[in-house]
């Protein structure tokens, strides 16, 4: 049992620790006091190191002294495994009497709950003790923390502002209101309205205030500079103090499996300058999570010239032979990259840019060969697009670097920036291509530092799926270190750590012991099936959309598919695949899954899947027009083709069909009799069929999961889709940034229609699965199949979490 003391102050939290050791010499007290530099405020790493020295596995209580610390303490224990966080009490009593009082009763043997009421018994929050008198430390014309008197020849103002950065005024931020008014005549106080304010010099009373994001504050500001004073402050705190622009955005269109090549213009604007390594820490920006050292490897950037004699730049090769040689690669390319995955298919489309193609003519008529030609094209193209200010705008140079070397390949000159042995390195690049981190996986890397990209780049989302550790905006400095310097990145929390001590390294390798080998377990687990305390078996399935997923699905353990997004096979092809091509592409995706049950989705095409082939119309196909199942309504041969497809493909195998968009169940009945329809022409045509096990429908329009019953009366399974359910529902668009915070699956509107469908569908006997994103997020798993839901479709990636979410509390 030990004793963890949080304080903004390291020597308040050392004193207090000592003065309890007084009283209990054989309990382990941990102080963390202060900022990682000294500084007065709350540390993270700090916490962590406590919390490690003194819970020993029979566990701990967490003491702290002013509000935000606990802000900073919560995070720490959320970072613990669940086991270890669920030994953790965070206790709120006066730091220094509830350590002493704590100590004494885990001296004496208490357990955690005992040592932790004993805390709690030793007085009030320390926020109830008298108020300092801070007068000397705000001005001298100031009286307690009382609004000061204004005389005469003062102006006094009054504004009310809403906090908008999620931590609110903490110390960085209430320092940087200081900072602003250096020099000012004037005296500012800080408060709830209606509440007494505090003098925004006292910052610990300020930060004690536990201003948080979407809070009120009431400032006032008196003396002659008040009225400039008073919208300084207040311009600083609606402002966010830059904290808002890496706001996590909840199911973005990315996680929802958008095509990334339209996720347009969201407009981040990219940083200027970039973090810097404070105390051999530099915090940057999460990219993909997970803890990796190694190493420093620096990966140069893409040769700009090309060397060997085929890549000459001028010379006197012969135009017209060179640009057929191009025009073959450029189709080349673009035809293989167009049956990969999503990135690739989207890498195909860059190369059919006829700017791209036309920049590399001067060169070609010059003499330059086809591959310099076309390199000084990518290249110049790449750095144009790198210099933009929009940060996915800029994420698109890798893109056309990569896309570009692929054309290269076809010329038979290779471009690869990528050492081929990284054994254990952490790499640091500017930015990478989606291509290249598997490579880098295969060659070794254990994790990843970028100067630049952001959370919604490729080649981040491909590292987050193949769990590569990654860390995002980091700037220029760790580039600068020597190769070889040993780092720790932690891809949770966006921070790097320089060259640890061998304590640190040592715990460091400990952690990424444990935490691999529990991955490992967690993964090996998955390949068995679930049930529920009660006996219940749940099927933990994979909403895939390409033959690449299907694999990942089968590695994760996956007990089938929830749902194929079959327009993912089709997004951005230029030309329409016909019955048999997609036959082809089903069957491939088929075999891997063997004998699982698989949900094909037929067409979701419009809203947020512009489909290129079928050239659909942005507002007649789009979130509330003719999309999904009525697209396919309306164009019944393309539906005809489709189902006749996955009937062929689905022999030897456990194929359902599911529906998108239905709102009515006349909508239903009309597609079932399209399958009706197809299984009929089938036989009569003799070729090798399946017809399949199941019709069922997504309910992901409100209007739907509303008159569940009359869709489930003529269904032989619905699948929740959450993502449409809770766009529509709350009238917010999954690909518009600035409605982002709305599209949250715990909001009363949805968890009510949840409630209400799955009643519906448990009262009717009709099978009820989720493939929504809410399927994989632990927080909802439980609720969901406590509805009576028998099946959660998920991220590959996530299926092991959530077995074992499922066995072990569900
Ligand atoms: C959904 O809307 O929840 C769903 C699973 O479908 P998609 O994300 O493909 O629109
Ligand atoms: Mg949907």
């Amino acid at each position: 049992m030990g004793l963890i003391l949080v304080s903004h102050s390291a020597d308040l939290a050392r004193g207090s620790a000592e003065l309890a050791r007084q009283m209990a010499p054989s309990v382990v007290i941990a102080p963390a006091g202060g900022t990682d530099d000294g500084g007065i405020g709350t540390s993270f790493d700090l916490i962590n190191e406590a919390i490690a020295k003194a819970d020993t596995g029979d566990g701990a209580v967490l003491l702290y002294d002013l509000g935000s610390a606990v802000l900073t303490a919560e995070m720490a224990v959320e970072f613990l495994d669940p086991e270890a966080a669920a030994r953790i009490r965070i206790v709120d009593a006066p730091l220094v009497e509830g350590a002493v009082s704590a100590a004494v009763t885990a001296e004496g043997g208490g357990d955690v709950d005992q040592v932790a009421a004993s805390a709690r018994s030793a007085g009030g929050p320390s926020g109830d003790g008298p108020e300092p008198d801070i007068e000397a430390s705000v001005s001298a014309r100031s009286a307690g923390d009382s609004v000061p008197a204004p005389d005469a020849r003062d102006q006094v103002v009054k504004a009310t502002v809403s906090v908008v950065n999620p931590l609110g005024l903490h110390a960085r931020p209430v320092a940087a209101l200081i900072r602003a008014l250096t020099g000012w005549d004037v005296q500012v106080t800080i408060g709830r309205p209606g509440e007494p304010p505090v003098h925004l010099r006292a910052v610990l009373r300020v930060v004690g205030l536990a201003l948080r994001g979407g809070d009120t504050v009431e400032v006032i500001a008196s003396g002659p500079d008040a009225p400039d004073a008073a919208a300084i402050v207040t311009a600083l705190i609606s402002g966010g103090f830059g904290e808002t622009v890496d706001r996590p955005r909840r199911l973005a269109p990315a996680a929802m499996g958008a095509a990334p090549a339209r996720m347009g213009n969201a407009g981040t604007l990219r940083p200027v300058g970039g973090p810097a390594i404070v105390n051999s820490v530099l915090r940057a920006t999460p990219g993909a999570p997970g803890l990796a050292m190694g190493p420093l490897v620096r990966l140069d950037r893409a040769p700009r010239q090309l060397t060997g004699d085929d890549a000459a730049a001028g010379g006197d090769h012969d135009p017209a032979t060179e640009r057929d040689r191009l025009d073959g690669a450029i189709a080349a390319a673009a035809q293989k990259l167009s049956a990969g995955n999503q990135f690739e298919v989207a890498h195909a489309i860059l190369l059919t840019d006829p700017e791209l193609r036309s920049a590399a003519d001067a060169e070609l008529d010059a003499g330059g060969s086809a591959a310099a030609a076309w390199w000084s094209s990518v290249g110049s193209t790449a750095d144009a697009l790198a210099a933009d200010v929009d940060e996915l705008v800029a994420a698109r140079a890798v893109d056309v670097r990569e896309a570009g070397a692929a054309v290269l390949a076809e010329l038979g000159v290779v471009v690869d920036r990528i050492p081929s042995r990284l054994q254990g390195a952490v790499v640091f690049a500017d930015d990478l291509g989606p291509g290249e981190v598997p490579v880098l996986l295969e060659r070794g890397a254990v994790g990843v530092v970028l100067s630049r990209s952001s959370t919604t780049a490729h080649a981040v989302i491909v590292a987050r799926g193949l769990g590569l550790p990654m860390i995002l905006r980091a700037g220029d400095e760790i580039g600068r270190l020597p190769a070889g310097t040993e780092l720790v990145l932690d891809g949770d929390r966006g921070t790097v750590r320089v060259s640890p001590d061998a304590d640190q390294a040592a715990d460091i390798r400990r952690r990424i012991t444990e935490m691999t080998d529990a991955a490992q377990a967690r993964t090996q687990a998955a390949h068995g099936p679930v049930h529920l305390a009660d006996g219940r078996q749940i099927l933990v399935v994979a909403n895939i959309g390409s033959l690449a997923d299907a694999r990942a699905a089968v590695a994760s353990g996956a007990d089938g598919v929830g749902l194929l997004r079959t327009e993912l096979l089709v997004l951005d092809r230029d030309t329409y695949p016909d019955e048999d091509v997609q036959t082809a592409d089903l069957t491939a995706i088929f075999d891997v899954l063997g004998d699982r049950p698989i949900v094909v989705r037929v067409l979701d095409a419009g809203g947020d899947k512009p489909v290129t082939a079928l050239d659909l119309d942005p507002q007649h196909n789009g979130f509330l027009g003719v999309r999904g199942l009525r697209y396919l309504l309306a164009h019944p041969d393309l539906l005809q083709t489709q189902l006749r497809a996955i009937c062929r493909a689905s022999v030897g195998h456990r194929v359902s069909v599911m529906a998108p968009m239905v709102s009515v169940a006349a909508e239903v009945v009309a597609f079932r009799a399209a399958v009706e329809q197809a299984v009929v022409s089938l036989g009569e045509s003799g070729v090798p069929f399946q017809a399949p096990d199941e019709i069922g429908v997504m309910i992901e329009v409100p209007a739907a999961a509303l008159a569940a019953d009359e869709i489930c009366a003529v269904s032989d399974f619905v699948s929740i889709g959450s993502n449409d359910l809770t766009s529509y529902t709350m009238a917010a668009d999954r690909t518009e940034t600035g409605v982002a915070d709305l599209l949250d699956p715990s909001a009363t509107a949805i968890q009510r229609l949840l409630d209400q469908l799955c009643g519906f569908a448990v009262a009717s006997g009709t099978p009820v699965a989720v493939c929504g994103e809410i399927a994989g997020m632990p927080e909802h798993a439980l609720g969901l199949v406590a509805r009576g839901v028998h099946e959660l479709s998920v991220a590959p990636v996530r299926i092991p979490l959530i077995k074992e979410l499922l066995r072990t509390q569900g």
